[in-house]
C-alpha cells in the first residue's frame, strides 16, 4: 500500500460523485465560468458539454461523470479541459474549504499517513485576500492534523510567469514570517500547469533566492514539475530541462516523464522547436560535455535542420535521433541516481497523460531499473477515478521490488523532524 502521497493536487482529489453533490447549489451563481470550461471543452474534445444537464436532467451525474473521468491516454490539454470542471465550480475562496476539507478526509480515510497536498494563490487574490486563505487553509490543515492519524502538509503552487511568481512567493514568505505556528503545515513550493515554453533556465535566480531565504527563514521544499510535457519542445531539450532543475537545488522533480519515456513512440514524427531553445541546447552539450561524457554519452551528429521555417528547427525523430535520446536518458539517469535525486512518480497520472503505449514503457519501469529513489504520489485520483490503494497495486504491477516505500519513509522521517505545529496555533 501506497502510505505516504507525496504529489496529490488538493482539488484533484475531488471524485465526479463530489462534484456533483458540491455543484448543485452553486451551479447556478456559477454559469459565466461553467460556459467558459464548455468553451474550453469543446476546443480540446470537440464537442460541447451540457453541463446545465448536469444538474438538471435525470442521468445528470452520469453526464459529469462522463464528461469529467479520464480513463483512457488524452493530451495534457484535454486532461486540463477536464480539470477546468473544478476550477469553474470551486474557485479557491478565502471562506469556502469545503472541497479541501473533503479530499484531506477522504485521504485519512484511505488509510494514509502522510499526504502532502498541492493549493495554489488565484491571480486574481490581492495580498490581504491571499493572506486571508493561507490563514484559513493552514488553520484547516493544523486542526485536521490534530484530529487524524494522517498528517497532511501543503505545498503551495507558483505561476510559471515571473509575474505572478515573485508576487505569491513573497506573500507565502511574509505569511511564514507572520504566523510561524501556522506556517508548520507548509512544507514547500513548486511549479505547475503548463510547463511549455517556461524554460527551467528562466527561474535559475528566483531558485538562488529561494535557496538563501531557506537558509534564514521558514524552511520550503523546493519542488518542481519538470519533463511532463515536450509537444514544442525536443525530448533530448526536456531531459536538459530536467538537468537544469535539479541543477537548481530541489528536493524533488515532479514527474521528470520524459527521462523514462520511450523514444520509439515518436518514430517518424516531426516537431519544429524554437531556434532559440535549439541553441539553449547545443550551448548546454556543449558545456556540459565533459560530464555527461563521463557517464558514457557523446552527441550523434547534428540532427536538426535550420532555417526551413523562420525562427524554427526541424527535429525528426529518425533512427539517429532516437538512438541519441535513449542515450542521452541512460546518461542522465545515472547522474541523477548518483547524485541521489528523487523523483516523484504518479503510476496512474503517467499513464493517462503520458503517452506511453503499455505498461512495459511507463517511465516508473525506467526509473526502478535504473535504480533511481522514487516516491509515489497520486496526482489527481479524483479526475482519474483511482484510488489509493488501486495505484498501489498498480505500482506494485510495474516495479514489483521497488524502493519506493525506503525512499518514502526516508522523507516521511525528515519532515517529522521538521515538526507540524501541533502546539497552539
Ligand atoms: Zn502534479
Amino acid at each position: 500500500m501506497f502510505l505516504y502521497d507525496f504529489h496529490v493536487h488538493l482539488h484533484g482529489v475531488l471524485s465526479a460523485h463530489d462534484l456533483w453533490l458540491l455543484g448543485k447549489d452553486r451551479f447556478r451563481q456559477r454559469t459565466p465560468a461553467l460556459t467558459w470550461y464548455a468553451s474550453e471543452y469543446l476546443k480540446s474534445w470537440g464537442r460541447l458539454p451540457d453541463f446545465l444537464s448536469y444538474w438538471q436532467s435525470p442521468g445528470g451525474e452520469a453526464a459529469l461523470s462522463y464528461d469529467f473521468l479520464i480513463q483512457e491516454a488524452v493530451s495534457f490539454r484535454q486532461f486540463q479541459a477536464c480539470f477546468n470542471l473544478i476550477i469553474a465550480l470551486l474557485p479557491i475562496s478565502q471562506h469556502d474549504f469545503s472541497a479541501q476539507s473533503l479530499s484531506i478526509q477522504r485521504a485519512a480515510a484511505a488509510g494514509l499517513i502522510y499526504f502532502e497536498a498541492r493549493s495554489l494563490i488565484p491571480a486574481s487574490f490581492s495580498k490581504g485576500e491571499a493572506f486571508s486563505y493561507l490563514h484559513n487553509l493552514a488553520s484547516l490543515v493544523t486542526q485536521l492534523n490534530r484530529e487524524q492519524a494522517m498528517q497532511t502538509s501543503l505545498v503551495f503552487m507558483l505561476d510559471r510567469r515571473a509575474e505572478f511568481r515573485d508576487r505569491h512567493y513573497r506573500w507565502l514568505r511574509d505569511f511564514c514570517t507572520a504566523q510561524p505556528l501556522l506556517a508548520q503545515v507548509i512544507s514547500g513550493i513548486d511549479f505547475a500547469g503548463w510547463e511549455e515554453p517556461f524554460s527551467p533556465e528562466s527561474a535559475q535566480q528566483f531558485m538562488e533566492q529561494a535557496q538563501r531565504d531557506n537558509a534564514s527563514g521558514h524552511y520550503l521544499d523546493l519542488l518542481y514539475h519538470v519533463g511532463e510535457s515536450f509537444s514544442t519542445i525536443g525530448l533530448a531539450s526536456s531531459l536538459r530541462w530536467i538537468f537544469t532543475v535539479q541543477k537548481m537545488g530541489v528536493s524533488r522533480l515532479g514527474h521528470a516523464l520524459s527521462l523514462g519515456f520511450n523514444p520509439e513512440r515518436l518514430r517518424g514524427k516531426t516537431l519544429w522547436e524554437d531556434e532559440e531553445e535549439y541553441h539553449s541546447q547545443q550551448r548546454w552539450l556543449r558545456t556540459q560535455a565533459s560530464l555527461l561524457a563521463d557517464y558514457g554519452y557523446r552527441p550523434l551528429a547534428a540532427q536538426q535542420r535550420l532555417g526551413l521555417r523562420p525562427g524554427k528547427v526541424q527535429l525528426t525523430y529518425n533512427d539517429e535521433v532516437i538512438e541519441d535520446i535513449c542515450r542521452l536518458q541512460a546518461a542522465l539517469a545515472s547522474y541523477l541516481r548518483d547524485q541521489g535525486t528523487v523523483i516523484e512518480c504518479c503510476p496512474t497520472s503517467n499513464r493517462y497523460l503520458g503517452g506511453i503505449a503499455g505498461d512495459a514503457d511507463h517511465p516508473l519501469r525506467f526509473f526502478v531499473r535504473h535504480q533511481l529513489k522514487v516516491v509515489l504520489g497520486s496526482d489527481d485520483p479524483g479526475i482519474f477515478a483511482s484510488s489509493w490503494a488501486e495505484q498501489s497495486a498498480y505500482a506494485t504491477r510495474l516495479a514489483s521490488n521497488h524502493g519506493c516505500a525506503a525512499t518514502a519513509q526516508e522523507l516521511w522521517h525528515q519532515r517529522l523532524t521538521r515538526g507540524f505545529g501541533s502546539g497552539s496555533a
